[in-house]
């Protein structure tokens, strides 16, 4: 493992208790996990959370029992030609390291297929395994249901003879797409559905991104993985509960080829719960639609659960990893709350974020009674108390700033505490000023807010007895820098991950999920700021400088996380 691999997190679950089991059992001597992403999309957060637990236990193990070689694979799971390719195989790799993992090992599945061949032709000369030509159709009607049981294909007993010489032609290409296929003889009526002779190799005349044209046959995932599992020594072999009924299957691969390949282990595989998320959706089809479709920008839209997407929205790799521990390792499936992301998120900037001034939608305030060409450099700490960092920097203040044009009201109700005409307001780190005018347009709208300052208020020396309940921020228009903020919200406007028509779905897409903001105001401080580096706006949220779009000179934030969860109250009000 890499020196910089995270910390192991302390915690535990139904699979530690399995892995201690087998160390004390001497069942094994190592940890060796895999990570299996078919690559034929963007990662997610759901992937994320396997990631933090297969990697995360070679880890644990591999510093627990030290030389001991335990390890996690990144092995990219290539049976289907049709779909995958290099660009999402290079995307991943990005991602699992972005995370702060490094693999013990880089495979293919596809690395195994000429093994995978010859074991095929293992099974069928002991009996196990034949080739099948019922049309799919037909295999579909054979296969029975949950009540019923299957029928033996009428292609079941074909000699070994017969058999084998199929299957080399089938390699050979000598046959259509669809016209055989090899299948495990096992048992039609059993009750697991995935027993009843399950498909082992397909014909595909398709080339594959690794293996280009050399193959017109592939073989199955449920044939595939158990095999590449046994071949890279895996010891448990982790996977989400949707496969619980594939187990058996594993099971019947790795024990009837146990003996004919010597495989270094034997791996088992064992369930848990995948993570579900609310206001977002993580299937893959409907990810890719968003992006083929433009609904969203690309992979690395900042609105998607794609680990791409939160790593351009500002998100860390230690708030992620701090989400899926939290998550925990379960048995049951259940639904994720949005905001327990959203927790870990504030919990991480919190400590990392420095807090500058900005405005997203400026107004223009005059202090009439500031001197015209005076320029105060105020100091400014970038920490409040309670984060134990050190660092300040100068802002600039003169006569004329920019304030939020929410921080004013012309005629606010009672308990308002911000700048309305008469009242007197707090600016952070400067002065408390009061409006006695403002300029309006030829709707009434106002344009300019004219203050006068009280010297005496310079931040630090609050005069005694005055009391001014708000404070505002504000930056100083003559050195202010112009930005482009890009708010984002939830991708969903509805918390259940829509199911129903598949056309409909898009509309439970949150309109709201990117409002752009022209024209916004920063602090000088942040002229400089480099791609990627995060702040928290005073009062406004944490944002992230676009790594793609932002440069000095021309700044685009994209806002992380907000404040608060408004969210929730939102939605109470709605
Ligand atoms: P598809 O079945 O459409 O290919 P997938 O999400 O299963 O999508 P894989 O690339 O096969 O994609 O997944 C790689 C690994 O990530 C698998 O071991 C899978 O179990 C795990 N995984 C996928 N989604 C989740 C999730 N939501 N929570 C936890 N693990 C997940
Ligand atoms: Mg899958």
């Amino acid at each position: 493992m890499s020196s910089s691999a995270p910390a192991p997190v302390k915690h535990s679950d139904f699979i530690r208790d399995i892995i201690n089991d087998d160390l004390e059992a001497k069942r094994h001597s190592q940890v060796v996990t895999r990570f299996p992403p078919e690559p034929n999309g963007f990662l997610h957060i759901g992937h994320a959370k396997s990631i933090c637990l297969n990697f995360g236990l070679a880890n644990e193990y591999a510093q627990k029992l030290p030389g001991s070689g335990s390890r996690c694979h990144l092995r990219f799971d290539d049976t289907d030609p049709a779909k995958e390719d290099t660009l999402f195989e290079e995307g991943i790799q990005e991602d699992v390291r972005w995370l702060g993992f490094e693999w013990g090992g880089f495979f293919h599945a596809s690395d195994y297929f000429e093994k995978m061949y010859e074991y095929a032709e293992h099974l069928i000369s002991v009996g196990k395994a034949y080739v099948c030509s019922l049309t799919d159709a037909e295999t579909k009607q054979y296969r029975g249901d949950v009540k019923t049981p299957g029928t033996n294909s009428p292609y079941r007993d074909r000699s070994v003879e017969e058999n084998l010489d199929l299957f080399r032609r089938m390699r050979k290409g000598e046959f259509k797409d669809g016209e055989h296929v090899l299948r495990a003889k096992i048992d039609m009526a059993a009750a697991n559905m995935k027993m009843r002779d399950p498909m082992l190799y397909r014909i595909r005349h398709t080339a594959h991104h690794m293996t280009g044209d050399k193959w017109c046959i592939y073989p199955m995932y449920d044939y595939a993985h158990p095999i590449s599992d046994a071949i890279e020594g895996i010891t448990h072999s982790i996977c989400t509960l949707e496969f619980e009924n594939n187990r058996e299957l594993y099971d019947w691969v790795v024990d009837n080829l146990m003996e004919y390949a010597k495989f270094p282990s034997r791996p088992h595989q064992y369930e848990f719960a995948r993570l579900n998320l609310n206001y977002t959706v993580m299937s893959k089809r409907r990810l890719l639609e968003l992006v083929q479709n433009k609904h969203v920008s690309g992979w690395d839209d900042p609105r998607l659960p794609t680990i791409a997407g939160m790593r351009r929205r500002g998100i860390t790799p230690e708030a992620l990893r701090a989400f899926c521990a939290s998550v925990g390792i379960a048995k049951a499936n259940s639904t994720v709350d949005m905001a327990q992301l959203e927790f870990h998120i504030r919990d991480d900037l919190n400590q990392k974020a420095p807090r500058v001034l900005a405005v997203l939608k400026p107004i223009k305030v005059v202090i009439d009674n500031y001197p015209a060409d005076q320029v105060e450099e105020l100091d400014a700490s970038y920490w409040p108390h309670d984060v134990p960092k050190e660092g300040s920097r100068k802002v600039p203040f003169s006569r004329e700033i920019y304030i939020e044009q929410d921080d004013f009201m012309l005629e606010p109700p009672k308990d308002y505490f911000r700048l309305a005409p008469g009242k007197e307001v707090r600016l952070r780190y400067a002065y408390c000023i009061t409006c006695t005018d403002v300029v309006k347009d030829a709707d009434g709208n106002v344009t300019e807010i004219h203050c006068t300052y009280d010297p005496e208020t310079k931040s630090g020396n609050n005069p005694i007895g005055r009391k001014v309940k708000g404070t505002i921020h504000w930056v100083d228009a003559k050195h202010a820098h112009d930005a482009e903020v890009r708010l984002y919200d939830r991708l969903l406007s509805v918390e259940a991950s829509p199911v129903g028509k598949d056309s409909d779905w898009l509309e439970s897409v949150n309109a709201q999920a990117l409002q752009v903001v022209h024209g916004a105001k920063v602090e000088r401080s942040l002229g400089e700021c480099q791609p990627g580096d995060r702040f928290q706006f005073e009062r406004q949220g944490y944002f992230v400088a676009d790594v793609k779009d932002s440069k000095p000179g021309h700044l685009v934030f994209n806002r992380i996380v907000t404040l608060k969860d408004s969210w929730a109250k939102a939605q109470g009000k709605k």
